[in-house]
């Protein structure tokens, strides 16, 4: 079992603007906004990356996708539109290895990614 910095994060050991949590998942903002609204939502659960998720985990992976959907409203990114983007292992360029989704918006974002 991974043990990251984003499961004290789940435990609230180290502080974090939490935006939405339930029992199996949690939103809060990063700590380094690339965007102005940039904000994480990841599984209680320490799933590595998309890459290890299991067959029994397709009910949660879709629950994390409507906590996006539903956060990204509240945060009033609707409008304007906005992107969701899971990095996985190094080509990736995953820093933490806990299943996250970056939400960024707020300004045009830039496509392809670098
Ligand atoms: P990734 O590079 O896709 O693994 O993304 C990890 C993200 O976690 C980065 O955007 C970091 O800024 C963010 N991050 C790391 N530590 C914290 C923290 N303590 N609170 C909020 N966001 C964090």
């Amino acid at each position: 079992v991974s043990e990251t910095i984003f499961s004290k994060i789940v435990r609230k050991e180290i502080p974090a603007t939490i935006l939405f949590e339930d029992d199996v998942a949690l939103a809060f903002r990063d700590i380094h906004p690339q965007a102005p609204v940039h904000f994480l939502v990841i599984p209680k659960e320490p799933i590595p990356s998309l890459d290890d998720m299991a067959e029994d985990h397709k009910g949660l992976v879709g629950h994390l996708q409507w906590v996006v959907r539903q956060v990204a409203r509240q945060q009033g990114l609707s409008e304007g539109g906005y992107r969701v983007v899971t990095n996985i292992g190094v080509d990736g360029g995953q820093s933490v290895p806990h299943l996250h989704y970056h939400v960024l918006g707020g300004r045009h974002l830039a496509w392809p990614p670098g």
